[in-house]
C-alpha cells in the first residue's frame, strides 16, 4: 500500500470515528507524520496508533490527536498553548488551524528533535521552549486556547487556568490512573470555569519541573516497558 493509499485510509477512519472538522481534517492530511517518528515505525506512520519517541514518552494516536485538536474549537485567529512538544506532531497539526503555538517541553533531547524536525518543515508559527508547562508561559499569557497532552492527576495546574483568556478554552487529560483518565473541556467565562468530561483516553503523566540529566540518564538506562528506545 503507497503512503497515499495508508493516508486516505487513515482519513477515512477518523471521519467515521467523529471528526467532523474540515480544517483539522486537511491538517492530518498535510502534515507527514512520518517526519516525527523514529525511522523504525515508519511503515506505521499512517496507522492509527501511538508510537514511542524515547525517554519514555509517545507520539499520541491520530484520532486522539484529532479529537482533541476538533475539541479546542481553535480557529486561525487564535494564540494556543501546548504543553508537552513531544515529537513536534501536536503543534504542527496546531499551526495548520491557529495563528500562533507557544509549546513547552521538559525533556530537552526531545525539544531539540522536534524543533529540527519543524525546520525542516518550515514551520514558522511555532515557538517552543523547555520548561515546566505546569507553570504556562508568562510572557506569552493570555492564551485564547490551551492543550495539554500529557495527564494531571486531578486538578488543572493553576498556572495554566490563570493564563487562559476569558472565553477561553483548555483540553486537558486528567485521572489518578491509566484506568480512569478522561480528557476533559475546561471553558473560562468571566464569572469561573466550566468543565465539561469528554472521552476516555491514557496520556504519559504530566510531571513537574524540567527534566534533569540524571531522569534522563535512568530513563536511558530503564526505559518503560514497550518503549525501549533511544531518540535519534
Ligand atoms: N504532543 C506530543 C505528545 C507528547 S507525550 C506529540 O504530538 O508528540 C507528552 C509529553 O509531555 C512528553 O514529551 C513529556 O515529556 C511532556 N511533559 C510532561 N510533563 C510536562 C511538563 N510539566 N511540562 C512540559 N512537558 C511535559
Amino acid at each position: 500500500m503507497t503512503v497515499e493509499a495508508r493516508k486516505i485510509r487513515l482519513i477515512m477512519k477518523l471521519r467515521k470515528s467523529g471528526i467532523t472538522n474540515t480544517a483539522v481534517l486537511a491538517a492530518i492530511e498535510r502534515v507527514p507524520r512520518e517526519a516525527f517518528i523514529p525511522k523504525m515505525f515508519h511503515d506505521q506512520a499512517y496507522e492509527d496508533t501511538a508510537l514511542p519517541i524515547g525517554l519514555g514518552q509517545t507520539i499520541s494516536q491520530p484520532l486522539v490527536v484529532a479529537l482533541m485538536t476538533q475539541a479546542l474549537r481553535v480557529n486561525d485567529r487564535m494564540k494556543v498553548l501546548e504543553i508537552g512538544t513531544g515529537s513536534g506532531y501536536q503543534a504542527a497539526i496546531l499551526s495548520k488551524v491557529c495563528r500562533r503555538v507557544y509549546s513547552i517541553e521538559r525533556h530537552r533531547p526531545l525539544l531539540h528533535r522536534a524543533q529540527k524536525v519543524l525546520d525542516s518543515l518550515q514551520v514558522r508559527n511555532i515557538t517552543t521552549i523547555c520548561g515546566d508547562g505546569m507553570q504556562g508561559w508568562v510572557e506569552q499569557a493570555p492564551f485564547d486556547r490551551i492543550i495539554v497532552t500529557a495527564a494531571a492527576t486531578t486538578e488543572p495546574p493553576e498556572a495554566l487556568l490563570d493564563q487562559l483568556s476569558i472565553g477561553g478554552v483548555m483540553i486537558i487529560p486528567m485521572g489518578y490512573d491509566k484506568a480512569s483518565q478522561h480528557i476533559y473541556r475546561i471553558t473560562r467565562y468571566e464569572d469561573g470555569f466550566d468543565c465539561e468530561r469528554l472521552m476516555p483516553t491514557r496520556f504519559v503523566p504530566l510531571l513537574p519541573h524540567i527534566a534533569t540529566p540524571s531522569e534522563e540518564a535512568e530513563l536511558l538506562r530503564n526505559p518503560p516497558e514497550h518503549l525501549a528506545l533511544q531518540p535519534n
